[in-house]
């Protein structure tokens, strides 16, 4: 369980009250396409899988969700961004997040793509 004043499981250097759980707990949504996939991340640090699919866009979310409990994400960097901004309709996100299972490590590249819909940001795919 994450501390809501330890450091935010996305890297982002603020504390997890000041990032990603309020998005998490339905506060308020993500502002950004950004904030949204640092609030992603983290649900899967934490293992929110109700979150994952509610931020999923329509279009390419799964049924349900099953999250590897094997699988420990040790870290998420932002590479660059495009667009995602308030007031934009879409997005894209570059990211790299490491994780590992049963000792090995394992390395996502993804060019995210994301959509701004009914006043919220969602997660299309990992790009192409
Ligand atoms: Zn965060």
């Amino acid at each position: 369980m994450t501390e809501k004043s330890s450091p935010c499981p996305c890297g982002s250097g603020k504390s997890y009250d000041q990032c990603c759980e309020p998005c998490l707990s339905g506060e308020h949504p993500a502002t950004t396409a950004e904030a949204l996939m640092r609030s992603r991340y983290t649900a899967y640090v934490v293992g929110d899988s109700k979150y994952l699919l509610a931020t999923w866009h329509a279009s390419t979310r799964p049924e349900t969700l099953k999250l590897q409990e094997s699988l420990k994400w040790q870290g998420l960097k932002i590479k660059s961004t495009t667009k995602g901004q308030q007031r934009d309709t879409s997005g894209t996100v570059e990211f790299v997040a490491v994780s590992k299972t049963d000792g090995r490590a394992h390395r996502l590249h993804e060019n995210s793509r994301f959509s701004y819909e009914d006043s919220q940001w969602f997660y299309i795919d990992g790009g192409g």
